[in-house]
Parts: C-alpha cells; sequence; structure tokens
C-alpha cells in the first residue's frame, strides 16, 4: 500500500468481507487502526481485526445494524473510545433484494433502502459530527455503484439508493468543505465478493467476466487501491468528485463493438 494513514483511525462499515474487508486491512497496511463493522458476521470480522493486530495496528469489532441511527453513532463513540479519535470514514454497507419492481414484496424494497441509502447517511452523519468535534478536517468515502447512473433491473431500490447518495455525497461535501472534511464517492465494477456470490454460481460468474470490457471481474484488493487514495492527503485537492474503478463496465455497448479490430 503506497498511502500512508500513520496516526489515523478509521471506520468501515460492512468491513468483514468483500470489499470492505479489503479497505479495512488496506487502512492498516498504511497505519491506520480500523474499527470492522458487520450485521451479523461476526466471526468473519473477527478474523479481519486478527489480521490488522498481526500488523501492529489496533483493530475493533462493532457489530451493528447500520440502518439504526442510535447504533451508528454509539459505533462512532466506541471507536473514539478506542482509539482517540476518528479521522477516516468509509461507507461501504450493503443490503440488495433483486426482484422486478413490479413483483416486489415492499419489504425487501424498504429493507435495501434502509441499509443502503439510510446507513449511508447515518454513517456520513455521524462520522462529520465526530470530525467537525475535533476541528481538524477529515476524509469520507462513500461506496457506490455504477448501477446509481445504469440502471439494471431486478434492483431497483439498490439502483435507487445508490443515486441517492451520490447525491448525499456531493450534499455533504460543499456543507463539509469549509471544515477542511472531504467526501467523495467510489464506483466499483463487478467485482468477486461474498455478496456477488449470493446471487450467481460460479459457473455463471465466469461466464459474465468474460462478457466483460477486460474480460475479467475485478478484485476487491484493486478497489483498496482506489478507495486509499480517496482517503489518502494524496488526494488533498478532490471533494464532492467521484472516482470510478470499473473496468470498462461503464462505457457505451457501441464502444465495445471490436472484434476483429484489434
Ligand atoms: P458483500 O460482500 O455483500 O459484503 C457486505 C458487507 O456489509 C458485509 O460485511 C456485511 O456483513 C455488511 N452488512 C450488510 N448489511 C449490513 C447492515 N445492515 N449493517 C452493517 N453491516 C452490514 O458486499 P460487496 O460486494 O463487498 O460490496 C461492498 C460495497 O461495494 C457495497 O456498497 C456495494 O454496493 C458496492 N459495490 C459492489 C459491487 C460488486 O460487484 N461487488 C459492485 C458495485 C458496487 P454481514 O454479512 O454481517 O451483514
Amino acid at each position: 500500500m503506497h498511502y500512508k494513514f500513520e496516526g489515523k483511525n478509521a471506520l468501515v462499515t460492512g468491513s468483514s468481507k468483500g470489499i470492505g474487508s479489503a479497505v479495512a486491512i488496506a487502512l492498516a497496511q498504511g497505519g491506520a487502526n480500523v474499527t470492522i463493522n458487520c450485521s451479523s458476521s461476526v466471526d468473519q470480522a473477527e478474523g479481519v481485526a486478527e489480521t490488522i493486530r498481526k500488523m501492529g495496528r489496533k483493530a475493533i469489532v462493532v457489530a451493528c445494524d447500520v440502518s439504526d441511527l442510535a447504533a451508528v453513532e454509539d459505533m462512532v463513540k466506541k471507536t473514539v473510545d478506542a482509539f482517540g479519535s476518528l479521522d477516516l470514514f468509509v461507507s461501504n454497507a450493503v443490503y440488495s433484494d433483486r426482484q422486478l419492481m413490479v413483483e416486489a414484496d415492499m419489504k425487501g424494497f424498504r429493507r435495501t433502502i434502509d441499509v443502503s441509502m439510510w446507513g449511508a447517511l447515518h454513517g456520513v452523519r455521524a462520522a462529520s459530527q465526530q470530525m467537525l468535534k475535533q476541528g481538524n478536517g477529515g476524509a469520507i468515502t462513500v461506496i457506490s455503484s455504477p448501477h446509481a447512473i445504469i440502471p439494471i433491473p431486478t434492483a431497483m431500490a439498490y439502483n435507487m439508493a445508490k443515486a441517492a447518495i451520490d447525491h448525499m455525497a456531493r450534499t455533504a461535501a460543499i456543507e463539509l468543505v469549509k471544515s477542511g472534511i472531504r467526501v467523495n464517492v467510489f464506483h466499483p465494477g463487478w467485482i468477486d465478493t461474498p455478496g456477488e456470490r449470493k446471487f450467481f454460481t460460479e459457473e455463471q460468474l465466469n461466464e459474465g467476466a468474460q462478457g466483460l470490457p477486460m474480460g475479467r471481474m475485478g478484485s476487491p484488493e484493486e478497489m483498496a487501491h482506489g478507495v486509499c487514495f480517496t482517503l489518502s492527503d494524496e488526494a488533498s485537492y478532490m471533494t464532492g468528485s467521484t472516482l470510478t474503478m470499473d473496468g470498462g463496465v461503464g462505457l457505451p455497448w457501441w464502444s465495445k463493438r471490436t472484434e476483429g479490430k484489434q
């Protein structure tokens, strides 16, 4: 990891697995202490925390549902109690039910919005309040998705939540700019994570990957490099922006018609 986070304390939501765990580990490689969060996969969260402790950094696990504002505020407090401050925050936790909009039972639809939209706002709000109290600025990155822009069928609630948090982050960026708190958005492409493996078989993943512009899915570690850049001092002039690392998924479909022309 090229980026330096010595003396910084971080909280990454949904960091027991997938992109969140890779970000938490990368931050610790850069020198940060990290709070690991999950809703139920506590054993996996403890495994990530143990990996970080073996690097000589501090790590705590806080299991809480990000859709619960009071629980998120308490998680920020526990982070500050354990490490002394909160300097870096990553909103990453996600829930997504896949159903056609006309067939969706509204329970799954609302749960997707509760975790993926309200959960992101709860984290950004509680982290910002703490950073404002400290008065030294800070950096916040909201993990969103290209589906904030490109609608994927059967995922209307997810698409809506991601579109909303992109604009939430930009609004937070302008409200916080004078306080030295930077807020940015990160769009990953199709990444091989436990979350994706809930929806697709190995065969479907392989077939889908071949259809991507680069012919493969991305890795959580590749995403962690991008997220760490947005949080680093090297990104000191970046706020209200979106960094996309999607392997070309966002390119228009006609730009992929290059067979026989390369
Ligand atoms: P993942 O493998 O499904 O991991 C999700 C993480 O969030 C887990 O640690 C999970 O822990 C936690 N979580 C879920 N609900 C929670 C809740 N209510 N409160 C607290 N934690 C909760 O996800 P991923 O694929 O790595 O995705 C990470 C982020 O990248 C998400 O924001 C996602 O939208 C975005 N993204 C992913 C892809 C992709 O292809 N993977 C593409 C674009 C964007 P528990 O299991 O304990 O709940």
